[in-house]
C-alpha cells in the first residue's frame, strides 16, 4: 500500500464549521503551510443530485444511520467537506452573550469578550463581537423576505400567535436561494453559504492543501509529562468515491508531521480521536458531558394542502420558552424518506398517512439539554467506532413533556384538524399520541420518552470542554489541551454546555476567534 509523508506547519483535522474557518483564518493572517484533512468526500454542487438516499449516504456520518447506543436518538452529522454546514438547513442564531458570560464565571474562562473595542488576551482587536461580525458578513447571514416564508412556516407562526406565543423569523446563511427545499441534501447551486463554498474556498485560494477521504487514526505525540507535545498524525486516504472531486494525494497510508495540530472533527469524533490516540485523561473528562439538543417533531394534518417540502425549510421560530423552560419551537420539515420512517403506524395506516403528505405541517421542539456526566462519547476499539451513550435526565424529560404539550396546542391553534407525535407510546386513554382535539394536549404530561418515541439530534456539543480547571475540562480558554502542548481542540466539542442556540454561528465565531488568536500567538507554538 502506498505510504505518503507530508510536512506542514499546521495540520487541521476536520473541514466542517470550525476546521474550515481555522484553516482560512490562519492562511489569511500568516504565511504558514497548512494542511486541512477531511474524512468525507468533496461533493461539490455538481454532485448534489437531490436524491435523498444517495445524498444522505454521501454526505452524512455513518451514511445517516448514526444513533445513540440504545438506538433511541438519531444523531445526524455531516461527513464531507464542509461537515455539518454542507447538510444543515442554514438557520443562523448568534452566540448568546449570557451563556458565554456564564462560562467565563463558572469555568474561569478568560477572553470571549462581546465588547467590540476589547483586545482579549492582549491580542489587538480580538473579541467575539468583531469575529461574529466577520462571520456574518462572510456567510451573508440575513433575514429572508416575507415571500420566502412557505405555507408550513406561515401556519406555524399563525399557530404561535393564536396560542399567545411570540414567533419571529430566522436569519439564514444563503445567497441567491431559489427555495428548492433540499438543504438537507446539499445545495445544488451553491446558494447555501456553508463553509465548503465560503471559508474553505478562501483557505484553498490562499494555499491551504485540502486532503479529503482522509481519516485520521491517531495524533502522534512526543515527550512525556509536561513536555508531551503533538507532532503530527497518522491516517488513511481512501479511494475517492463516485461523485467526489479528485483528491490531490494518492490513496493509502499517510503520515503528517506538523508543528501544531488542531482537532476540529466535531463533538463525536474529536473526543474519539483523542481517546484512541492515547491522549492523557487523568480525570476522565474526554467525551464526558455530551449535549445533544434532542428534538421532537410535532405533525399536524390540515384540511388543505400545506406542501411543507416546497420552499425554504425553516424560516420561523419561537424563543418564547427559552428563558423559562430551555426549549425552542422551530419550524422544519423532515425529508420525505426520513420523515416517513419517523411517522407512526404500520402498513395500511402508515400508507394512509403518507397519502396525505401534502396536507401535513410540521415543526420541532429543540430542547437545550442539561449536562449529565453519564452522557458521553467513548471510542470502542473492538467495534472501531465511537459509541454515543446518552439518556435524557428526569428533569429534561419533564421539560420535554411541557414542550410537547405546548407544541400540540400551537399546531391545533394553527388550524390542524389532527395532531400527532412521532411515537407509538400509549397515552391513556389514547393508544398513541394522535390527538383530534386541543384539550388532549394535556395527555403529553404522560409521555415517558421511551424507545418508541423518535427523537433526533443534529447539534452534538460539549465533549472536550473548555475550562481552566483540568479536573473538569479538556482544553483551556485558548482551546489548548491541558496535557499536550501544541494541540488545540476547537469545534462544537469545546462548549462547556449547550451554547443556548442552534450552534453553527457560535462554532464559526469561536473558530474565527481562535484562528485570529493563534495567528497572533504563533511564537507560543514555535511557528
Ligand atoms: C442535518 C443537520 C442540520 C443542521 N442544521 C443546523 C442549522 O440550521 N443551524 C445551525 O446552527 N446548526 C445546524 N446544524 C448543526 C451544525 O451544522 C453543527 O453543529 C456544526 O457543523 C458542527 O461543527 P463542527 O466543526 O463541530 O463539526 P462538523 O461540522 O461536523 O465538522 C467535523 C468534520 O470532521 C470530519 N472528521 C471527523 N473525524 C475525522 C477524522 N478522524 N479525520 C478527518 N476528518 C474527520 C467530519 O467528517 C466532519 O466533516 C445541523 C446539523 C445537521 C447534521
Ligand atoms: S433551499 Fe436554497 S439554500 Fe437550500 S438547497 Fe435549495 S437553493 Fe440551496
Amino acid at each position: 500500500m502506498t505510504s505518503t509523508s507530508i510536512e506542514c506547519d499546521v495540520l487541521v483535522i476536520g473541514s466542517g464549521a470550525a476546521g474550515s474557518v481555522l484553516a482560512a483564518t490562519l492562511a489569511e493572517l500568516t504565511p504558514l503551510r497548512i494542511v486541512l484533512v477531511e474524512r468525507g468526500g468533496y461533493f461539490g454542487r455538481e454532485a448534489m443530485t437531490q436524491r435523498e438516499l444517495q445524498m444522505i449516504q454521501r454526505l452524512y456520518a455513518d451514511g445517516g444511520a448514526r444513533t445513540t447506543d440504545d438506538g433511541a436518538i438519531a444523531v445526524r452529522g455531516g461527513e464531507c467537506v464542509g461537515g455539518g454546514t454542507t447538510v444543515n438547513v442554514a438557520l443562523c442564531l448568534d452566540p448568546v452573550p449570557r451563556i458565554w458570560d456564564g462560562w467565563r464565571r463558572e469555568r474561569h474562562l478568560t477572553g470571549f469578550s462581546f465588547d467590540r473595542d476589547a483586545s482579549d488576551l492582549g491580542v489587538p482587536g480580538l473579541n467575539m463581537a468583531a469575529c461574529l461580525a466577520e462571520v456574518r458578513a462572510r456567510l451573508n447571514v440575513h433575514e429572508p423576505d416575507d415571500a420566502e416564508v412557505n405555507e408550513n412556516n406561515r401556519l406555524f407562526a399563525r399557530g404561535c400567535r393564536a396560542a399567545g406565543i411570540g414567533a419571529r423569523k430566522f436569519e439564514l446563511n444563503m445567497r441567491g436561494c431559489v427555495g428548492c427545499g433540499f438543504c438537507f441534501a446539499g445545495c445544488a447551486i451553491d446558494a447555501k453559504q456553508g463553509t465548503m463554498v465560503t471559508y474553505l474556498q478562501d483557505a484553498v485560494a490562499r494555499g491551504v492543501t485540502l486532503v479529503h477521504h482522509c481519516a485520521i487514526d491517531a495524533i502522534d505525540f512526543e515527550g512525556e509529562g509536561g513536555a508531551r507535545r503533538a507532532v503530527g498524525a497518522r491516517g488513511r486516504i481512501a479511494t475517492t468515491r463516485e461523485g467526489s472531486r479528485p483528491n490531490p494525494m494518492p490513496e493509502g497510508l499517510v503520515r503528517f508531521r506538523a508543528g501544531l495540530v488542531i482537532v476540529s472533527a466535531g463533538a463525536i469524533e474529536s473526543p474519539a480521536l483523542l481517546q484512541r490516540s492515547g491522549h492523557p485523561d487523568p480525570h476522565g473528562t474526554i467525551g464526558r458531558g455530551l449535549v445533544l439538543h434532542p428534538s421532537l417533531g410535532i405533525v399536524g394534518i390540515f384540511d388543505h394542502d400545506v406542501v411543507a417540502s416546497a420552499g425554504i425549510e425553516g424560516t420561523m421560530y419561537s424563543d418564547q420558552f427559552v428563558a423559562s423552560h430551555g426549549f425552542f419551537l422551530q419550524c422544519l420539515f423532515a425529508p420525505l424518506g426520513a420523515g416517513a420512517a419517523t411517522l407512526p403506524g404500520f402498513g395500511p395506516e402508515h400508507f394512509e398517512l403518507m397519502r396525505q403528505v401534502r396536507r401535513l405541517g410540521t415543526f420541532g421542539i429543540m430542547l437545550l439539554d442539561s449536562v449529565g456526566d453519564d452522557n458521553h462519547v467513548v471510542w470502542d476499539q473492538a467495534l472501531e467506532r465511537a459509541r454515543i451513550i446518552y439518556r435524557l435526565s428526569m428533569a429534561d424529560r419533564a421539560r420535554l413533556r411541557f414542550a410537547a404539550e405546548r407544541g400540540v396546542e400551537v399546531m391545533f391553534a394553527a388550524g390542524a384538524k389532527e395532531v400527532l407525535l412521532p411515537s407509538e407510546e400509549a397515552l391513556p386513554p389514547l393508544d398513541t399520541p394522535w390527538f383530534n382535539d386541543r384539550s388532549q394536549a394535556a395527555l403529553c404530561r404522560q409521555l415517558p420518552f421511551g424507545p418508541a418515541t423518535v427523537l433526533g439530534s443534529s447539534h452534538c456539543q460539549g465533549t472536550a470542554k473548555m475550562g481552566e480547571d483540568p479536573a473538569t475540562s479538556v482544553v483551556d480558554s485558548r482551546c489548548e489541551s491541558h496535557h499536550v502542548r501544541n494541540l488545540v481542540v476547537c469545534d462544537s466539542s469545546s462548549f462547556p454546555s449547550s451554547c443556548g442556540a442552534n450552534p453553527m454561528v457560535s462554532i464559526l465565531t469561536l473558530a474565527r476567534y481562535q484562528g485570529r488568536r493563534l495567528a497572533a500567538e504563533r511564537a507560543r507554538y514555535g511557528l
